[in-house]
């Protein structure tokens, strides 16, 4: 073999051992029903009450469907990630685009709804699909984006000193891409702040490895994380130690939840979730009243509820612990304090 080729085959070798282990999990996640309902041990007779197949394919990683009680339904995470039935129920007030998203574009992938921030919607796919997702709808453009409008519009708005990376999950596309991205937002001086929100640890913590670190460590804006997380069961003990390695490059983590009927609309459960993220130096930021998403009606608690709980809340915990139960209202120039957008809607 000339010794061309056999560099070649080197290189080919070198790029497949390259693949990252976290990516190698992440493509074992379920994406058919029967077989998670097959792992889950799910009994014909409940199999009744979920759908077969669904436009928003299941995805879901075996670490999670690892977690579910065997045979249950009524799991906090099962029914976080399982398609129910109910999905299918028309519900008024739910619809597609409950948060008028599709009108709040700058360019392709910026959204740009609140003064001083932009979301980047980085890239379509996540590590998992919830099925309250409130972009389950969204027109994601397809295949990935070198982002050049969106960095060059961003370069134009002196106005700017945030960025959100958002999706999709910012972390579902390969460190190479999101450093590229990161380092061209690096930058643009007037941007002092990146902001990450994802919830790939949760179902994948392998993510967080040494090559994610290093590009993270590069960038010379203060960056912060937002970890999406709604029990206090999707914080097992390697979740928190891969969460713990970002703290240790100073950045800042901060979680959202939010309030989901039949997963966590109970005291006893919020209360352990947020004791269990400030054990973990993850300060509780936002508990989002569910956005009316077309399919997740069945999700919804009553407003009522939700400030009922948060009282409770503040009435056991440290007050840093309890986050700002919100809502976003379309239209409005920032996500509302629950008890405010009541009154205005
Ligand atoms: C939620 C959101 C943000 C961030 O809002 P904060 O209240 O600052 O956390 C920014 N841009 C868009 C489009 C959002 O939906
Ligand atoms: S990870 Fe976030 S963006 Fe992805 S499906 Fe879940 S809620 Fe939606």
């Amino acid at each position: 073999m000339p010794l061309e080729n056999r560099y070649d085959l080197q290189q080919l070798l070198l790029v497949r051992m390259d693949i990252p282990q976290w990516h190698t999990i992440w493509q074992r996640n379920f994406t058919r029903v029967i077989p998670f309902l097959d792992f889950c041990q799910i009994s014909p007779s409940d199999r009744l009450q979920i759908l077969s197949s669904s436009p928003f394919p299941i995805n879901v990683p075996e670490r999670i469907a690892k977690k579910i009680e065997k045979g249950s339904i009524d799991d906090p995470l099962f029914r976080q990630f399982a398609p129910l039935m109910a999905e299918e129920t028309a519900t008024a007030g739910f619809d597609a685009d409950p948060l008028h998203e599709t009108t709040a574009h700058c360019t392709e992938n910026i959204l740009c709804k609140y003064h001083g921030r932009a979301l980047i919607i980085t890239t379509r796919a996540c590590g998992m699909h919830c099925r309250f997702c409130f972009r389950r709808h969204y027109p994601y453009c397809q295949g990935p984006s070198d982002f050049h409008d969106e960095l060059s519009w961003l370069h134009d708005h002196h106005e700017i000193d945030e960025v959100v990376l958002s999706g999709g999950d910012p972390l579902a596309q390969p460190t190479s891409h999101l450093e590229r991205l990161l380092s061209a937002l690096g930058k643009i001086s007037h941007i002092k702040r990146i902001r990450l929100h994802t919830r790939f640890p949760i179902g994948i913590p392998e993510r967080i490895d040494d090559e994610l670190l290093s590009s993270l460590q590069k960038i010379p804006q203060q960056l912060l994380v937002v970890l999406h997380v709604n029990h206090p069961k999707e914080l097992d003990d390697e979740v928190i130690v891969s969460l713990s390695r970002l703290r240790r490059l100073g950045i800042p983590l901060l979680s959202q939840t939010v309030l989901l009927r039949g997963v966590n609309d109970r005291v006893e459960i919020l209360e352990s979730l947020f004791s269990t993220l400030g054990n973990a130096g993850i300060i509780p930021y936002y508990l989002h009243q569910l956005d009316r998403v077309l399919g997740a009606a069945h999700y919804e608690v009553p407003v009522q509820k939700g400030l009922a709980l948060v009282e409770a809340l503040r009435g056991r915990m440290s007050g840093y612990l309890v986050p700002q139960y919100v809502q976003e209202v379309a239209g409005r120039p920032c996500k509302m304090a629950v008890s405010t957008a009541i009154t205005l809607s």
